[in-house]
């Protein structure tokens, strides 16, 4: 407002004409949309288009539940005009106390909101330490598996959150944030019916699959896959040898050959139970992260297809 004292009235006025001249989308700056992680950064680009300039905390192939804010963060996080994250206990308590520290004041969008959570047994292997242990004092029964957009269908719930929380600081974009998420859910149904045709491709006896952390309940459910980790639904604590020799025994007893590494978490786990039980890995799943602009998964349905075609190999092999 300083700066509109320096303007001639004449200058102003020449200036809002010339931006309503450009049409509505260009004239204006990008909203700044800050996200934790690169595959929420893939589902406002969609929605947003190129009224929105986005950029991910965590990077891509970084792994949010052990993500570690620098200062650089809470820089562009006070910068940001909207601030969206997963939520269900993805980001960690670290996220929003860095949310708080660097003097953002807008909302900050959960953009999970409203998909329907799939919960995973076993809170006696989910966040015992670290910086959660003082809130969770009792260990729950159950815990909320935060990795929703890995049932496909789930993802124009994603769309739909981003495009509200959008309007509400654009609201002259608003028409335009729900077409694409409207389109962008529609597109997900076609890619989330691909899916089913592939998945069926495999005999449902076949259908196991041994990974690092429990990244992968929400795409279980949906395509009727069975997923055997190790780790809980974060990856923030390493497994016991308890854990390992659980799985080893259950792919033993029901000749799981599928075993994969993921792209942010250590393969080292997953490189034991093969050897154990002499089988090779089948390669690399992209669970919480986007892989980069080079790499097999540079966006959120090179992610699905890639992680389903590798699926569908190793299945094949149980
Ligand atoms: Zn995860």
């Amino acid at each position: 407002m300083i700066e509109m004292r320096h303007l001639t009235r004449r200058s102003l006025i020449g200036g809002l004409l010339a931006a309503a001249a450009a049409g509505t989308g260009s004239a204006q700056a990008p909203v700044r949309v800050v996200t934790s992680t690169t595959i929420l950064a893939d589902f406002v680009r969609a929605v947003g288009g190129d009224r929105v300039s986005v950029s991910a905390l965590v990077p891509a192939n970084g792994d949010a539940h052990v993500y570690q804010p620098t200062p650089a963060d809470g820089r562009t996080l006070a910068a940001a005009g909207l601030v969206v994250f997963n939520g269900l206990g993805l980001e960690g308590a670290g996220f929003t106390r860095l949310v708080r520290a660097s003097g953002y004041r807008g909302a900050v969008v959960g953009a999970a909101e409203g998909i329907a959570i799939v919960r995973r047994a076993g809170g006696h292997h989910h966040d015992q330490g670290g910086g959660r242990a003082q809130r969770e004092t009792v260990e729950p029964a159950t815990v909320a598996d935060p990795h929703g957009w890995q049932n496909v269908a789930n993802v124009a719930v994603y769309a739909r959150n981003i495009a509200a929380a959008l309007a509400q600081v654009d609201a002259a974009g608003a028409a335009s944030y729900q077409a694409n998420a409207e389109r962008y859910g529609q597109r997900m149904a076609q890619l989330d019916a691909w899916v089913r045709a592939r998945v069926a491709s495999v005999p449902a006896a076949k259908r196991r699959v041994i990974t690092t952390h429990e990244a992968f309940g929400y795409f279980g459910a949906a395509y009727g896959i069975e997923f055997i980790a190790a780790q809980g639904v974060s990856s923030e604590r390493e497994p016991s040898a308890a854990q390992i020799a659980r799985v080893i025994a259950q792919a033993r007893r029901e000749n799981v050959r599928a075993l994969f590494i993921e792209n942010m978490t250590n393969p080292r786990t997953v490189e034991q139970i093969a050897r154990e039980i002499g089988a090779a890995v089948g390669g690399t799943l992209y669970a919480d992260s986007l892989s980069d602009a080079n790499g097999p998964a540079a966006n959120y349905e090179a992610l699905v297809r890639h992680n389903v075609e590798m699926l569908v190999a190793g299945m094949q092999r149980n």
